[in-house]
């Protein structure tokens, strides 16, 4: 074993401290022995979550309706069994939360969906709201800080995770292993998410033999708020649902020109128009339409955070720009969970169950973490499985930048993309001279590097623009349908039986 020292085996490991994991954690059967691991329990996109959770609860609304604005917003590349499955869930979901303590407080609408489906609650922090409830109640748990820093695989399963904690390397053997750990778009310089959201355990199941899928698909937030630092802080898009407007420096509404819908139209849309519009100059966020009232009452957050800023949204027009802010693709995974690794689960953003397509439709995804983590507690468990052929792991003491990494992916897989430009992001992210570093930064920052090299491949391989992937050097041409897949190796290919030409 390398000589590293071994916990004592559970059932089952939990990788994560978001939405997923503790969606799974609190449906999970309590007479498993479950090890429960993060690399932080604070700083996670499901806490920092500021809009809603989508559901067709209004009397005007139907879960076909949700199905279909889904399906437009995934640009033909949703799965649409995968859709029905989990949108159909979202009612069940919602009654989960409340049976935990959410109270959910009206509803909004955000872009993409055709009626106001998105259900609020905690004001504009949605997040703290679902994540205060759902961490109660787990007294029986221990939950340790470390990072996961590989999968140990025994004869062709996952039968652990080797963890870094405090500078220690240390393997837990288990039965099933389950990652709920979040996205990748802390790989780009300008981003919303939390500065662990770096995707290392997605390349470390890659690296275990899991499939990856969907890696060219990044989902840009047209609206952060525009501040040096990342990460930025995110003018919600229910700002939009409620009538804010977005505005160039002299005060004209410029969304209409990309799109009849404006500033409701998707996100990729949305983000686009703004990058086009920051070529000439400045680009902002007009809430002064809602009033002071409405703002500090609906959106404490949102005020909150320009307040830090020095910004006062009911006086002044908020400066904005698109930032990367939810990973579309992941680690492939059916619908309950299960990658193609056996013994490996994925639940949440890191996972692509095909929900999404092309395009994640706003606030499916604490919907689809929910629904996924529960079913994933349905299906895990048994006893622990031996550990004595785990594969020996490799510490690495050093490695390329994460800021180099963050300034390549940021200059060359953007929200409009090019041929030229991410070859060119190719040819740095190879010329980038490894650091000495030490772990677990530079095991981080290897993983890093081999999902940003897959990022960049999958997106000069997807020729067409489809959904959140943008080409400018298109040829116009229809976009090949089937998903661009890893299994193996650092080549992504189309899928062979995906759904098909268009
Ligand atoms: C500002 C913001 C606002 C958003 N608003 C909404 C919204 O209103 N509605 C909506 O549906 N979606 C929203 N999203 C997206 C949504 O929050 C996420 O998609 C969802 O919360 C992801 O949940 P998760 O459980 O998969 O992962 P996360 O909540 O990101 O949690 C990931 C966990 O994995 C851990 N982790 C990561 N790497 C490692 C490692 N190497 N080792 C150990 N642990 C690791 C992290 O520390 C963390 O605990 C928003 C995102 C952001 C950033």
């Amino acid at each position: 074993m390398n000589g590293y020292p071994v916990l004592e085996p559970v059932d089952l490991v939990v990788v994560g401290a978001g939405v997923a994991a503790y969606s799974l954690l609190q449906t999970l059967d309590r007479n498993l022995r479950v090890a429960h691991f993060a690399r932080s329990f604070s700083e996670t996109s499901s806490w920092w979550s500021m809009g809603g959770i989508a559901a067709a609860t209004a009397i005007e609304d139907s879960v076909a309706s949700h199905i279909r604005d889904t399906l437009s917003a995934g640009a033909g590349m949703c799965d649409p069994e995968a859709v029905a499955s989990i949108i159909g869930e979202a009612e069940d979901a919602i009654g989960f939360l409340e049976k935990n303590g959410v109270v959910f407080a009206g509803r909004g609408r955000e872009g993409g969906h055709n009626v106001a489906r998105v259900l609020h609650a905690g004001d504009d922090r949605i997040g703290a709201a679902i994540m205060s409830k759902l961490v109660e109640r787990l007294n029986h748990l221990h939950s340790i800080e470390a990072r996961l820093a590989a999968i140990a695989v025994s004869d062709g399963r996952a039968a652990g995770v080797w963890l870094s904690k405090e500078g220690e390397v240390l393997l837990q053997p288990a039965n099933s292993v389950v990652l709920a750990t979040g996205g990748a778009t802390s790989l780009f310089e300008h981003r919303t998410t939390p500065p662990g959201n770096t995707g290392t355990p997605i390349a470390a199941a890659l690296r275990a033999g899991a499939s990856l899928s969907g890696l060219e698909f990044i989902q840009f937030h047209p609206t952060a708020i525009a501040t040096p630092n990342s990460p930025h802080p995110l003018a919600t898009e229910a700002l939009r649902g409620a009538g804010a407007l977005l505005i160039d420096a002299s005060g004209r509404r410029f969304a209409l020109d990309a799109d009849p819908r404006g500033e409701l139209a998707t996100r990729d849309i949305v983000a686009r128009a703004i990058a086009k519009q920051l070529e000439t100059g400045p680009v902002y966020l007009d809430a002064r339409p809602l009033g002071r009232r409405l703002l500090e009452f609906e959106f404490p957050a949102f005020c909150d955070g320009c307040r830090g800023l020095g910004l006062d949204p009911a006086e002044n027009p908020i400066p904005v720009q698109p930032a990367a802010h939810y990973f579309i693709g992941g680690i492939t995974t059916d619908l309950q969970g299960q990658t193609t690794l056996p013994g490996l689960y994925a639940a949440g953003e890191c996972a692509s169950t095909g929900l999404h397509g092309a395009n994640r439709l706003a606030s499916n995804s604490l919907l689809e973490g929910v629904v996924i983590g529960r079913r994933v507690a349905a299906v895990v468990g048994g006893q622990a499985a031996p550990i004595g052929k785990a594969e020996p792991y490799t510490v690495h003491s050093s490695g390329p930048s994460l800021q180099a990494i963050r300034q390549t992916l940021e200059r060359s897989a953007g929200p409009s993309r090019s041929a030229a430009g991410l070859a060119a992001g190719l040819a740095s992210l190879d010329a980038l001279v490894p650091v000495a570093i030490g772990a677990p930064a530079a095991q981080e920052a290897a993983g890093a590097a081999l999902l940003a090299e897959l990022i960049l491949k999958a997106a000069l391989l997807r020729t067409e623009s489809v959904g959140a992937h943008f080409r400018s050097d298109s040829q116009g041409s229809a976009p090949r349908l089937a998903p661009i897949i890893v299994d193996g190796g650092s080549t992504p290919h189309y899928a062979s039986n995906g759904c098909g030409d268009a």
